[in-house]
């Protein structure tokens, strides 16, 4: 049986994995030339299942409007004539409550345990390596932002995810390269939490996925997938000329090349709304834009060892290799990946105010990507209404600590099996999109 994977980020690589694991013939399509160029490329890499934290919380809605007219604020809202916006926003402060975050997170907290525990098989027998580490501290500047995190705190007590909360000498203890002179009110350390380099893991899983023969079709820019009266589904594709950003299908005049399938699985990320609405599913997906800063490490002992978030300022250091990554922020309202420089400064600001002297900021190599947000948190993964075509996608702010689990669940569903764990609330049909 051949399924067409469509998006080459960090769950269509992990989804073609298994489903090459489970006996599909397996073609990916992706419009870039390479994998793991959007969404998967700059970020965090925190794998964080005891803190995996919907983004629709209680205190949320609050912090954004304190925060709507300064540049540096962590949640950024930039209101538009979007009408797409306005039903997203609409839809993520239902999910504000108290209630709806339990429910939303232990959602997301099922499947990021479930992930981390294929990847960690994954990582076993491929021997891969990603640039690894293990633990997350969670740095609270104020015992405000302390109290903030309240209601995380008592789900990882009702849940039992070891955790240990430390005073500021603690957490010196576990990094200790971070300075005395930021004020520090206390951390929240994970140690059965980690981080990695997500493209550096996608590349390297793409290139044994090869091997095992899934073929890759890079380049192509694939339109809406459609259903064939005899089953199955066509994709038209048309050639991208990354020179000039043209769809080089319609330069040269050319017809699209079509590819069918038994079976198709959208894991198209920012991408994915555009792509299923001529079928009639309508993805409450938004993008949700941040920023993230690569340094080299120039010294090696003020440098961090592994994850951190600054809670107050929503922005994470991760040691990766020999480099640190700084990402962080949340924008709402555009769709453009231009690099605000408030933001940028905000990411360096962090750092140094951590760790001053651990590398050269002043080199920093900055990105900005999207974050394919639902406004709920959790992804939707499995069959829609259209026969044969199945999603993979959604993952917002958390897509790389569930990549892997997203993708053996997709490919066991395609396969007709069970999944491993219980699914309630992670299928289309959340949203009403599953098969009638
Ligand atoms: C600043 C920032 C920090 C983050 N930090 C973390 C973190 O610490 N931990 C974590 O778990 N997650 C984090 N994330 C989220 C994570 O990066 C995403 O959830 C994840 O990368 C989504 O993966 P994806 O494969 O769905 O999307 P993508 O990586 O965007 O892949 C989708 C692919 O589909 C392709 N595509 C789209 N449309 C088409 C089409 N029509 N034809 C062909 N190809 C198409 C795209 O080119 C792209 O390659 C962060 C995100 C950001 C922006």
């Amino acid at each position: 049986m051949h399924v067409i994977v469509i998006g080459a980020g960090v769950i269509g690589v992990c989804s073609a994995w298994y489903l090459r694991e489970a006996g599909f013939d397996v073609t990916v399509v992706e419009r870039r030339a390479a994998p793991a160029q959007e969404s998967s490329f700059g970020n965090a890499g925190v794998i964080a299942p005891g803190y995996v934290t919907p983004w629709a919380a209680p205190g949320m809605p609050g912090k954004v409007l304190r925060n709507l007219f300064a540049s540096t604020s962590p949640v950024l809202f930039r209101p538009s004539a979007d009408p797409a916006m306005w039903r997203w926003i609409a839809r993520w402060l239902g999910e504000c409550t108290l209630e709806r975050y339990r429910v939303n997170k232990l959602r997301m907290q099922r499947l990021a345990f479930y992930s981390r525990e294929c990847l960690h098989a994954l990582r076993g027998k491929l021997e891969i390596d990603y640039e690894q580490s293990q633990g997350y501290l969670q740095l609270f500047r104020t015992r405000r932002d302390l109290a903030l995190a309240e209601p995380a705190l008592a789900l990882l007590r009702e849940h039992k995810v070891p955790h240990r909360l430390v005073d500021a000498d603690g957490c010196r203890g576990i990094e200790p390269g971070l300075t005395t002179d930021t004020p520090l009110a206390g951390g929240l350390h994970l140690p059965e939490d980690e981080s990695g380099n997500c493209p550096m893991f996608v590349r390297r899983l793409r290139t044994l996925a090869e091997a095992a023969g899934v073929r890759f079709v890079m380049d192509r820019d694939a339109g809406a997938p459609r259903p064939l009266p005899g089953g199955g589904l066509a994709l038209d594709l048309r050639a991208v000329d990354h020179g000039t950003g043209h769809d080089a299908g319609h330069a040269a005049g050319g017809a699209p090349e079509t590819l069918t399938a038994d079976r198709m699985l959208v894991c198209a990320g920012v991408g994915s709304a555009a792509l299923l609405r001529p079928l009639g599913l309508r993805i409450p997906l938004y993008p949700v834009k941040g920023y993230s800063a690569t340094v080299q490490v120039s010294d090696e002992l003020q440098a961090p060892l592994a994850a951190l978030m600054d809670e107050s300022y929503k922005v994470a250091i991760t040691r990766m290799g020999n480099r640190l990554r700084v990402a962080g922020t949340a924008e709402l309202g555009s769709r453009r990946l231009d690099l605000r420089p408030a933001a940028v400064n905000t990411l360096l600001k962090v750092a140094r105010d951590w760790f001053p002297v651990a590398g050269h900021y002043g080199n920093a190599t900055l990105w900005a990507g999207a974050r394919p947000m639902l406004p709920d948190g959790p992804p939707l993964i499995g069959a829609t209404a259209v026969p044969g075509l199945f999603l993979n996608l959604g993952h917002g702010s958390t897509g790389w600590a569930m990549a892997c689990g997203s993708g053996r669940i997709a490919a066991d569903l395609i396969a007709g099996n069970a999944a491993a764990i219980d699914l309630e609330g992670l299928t289309p049909a959340r949203y009403g999109l599953g098969p009638r």
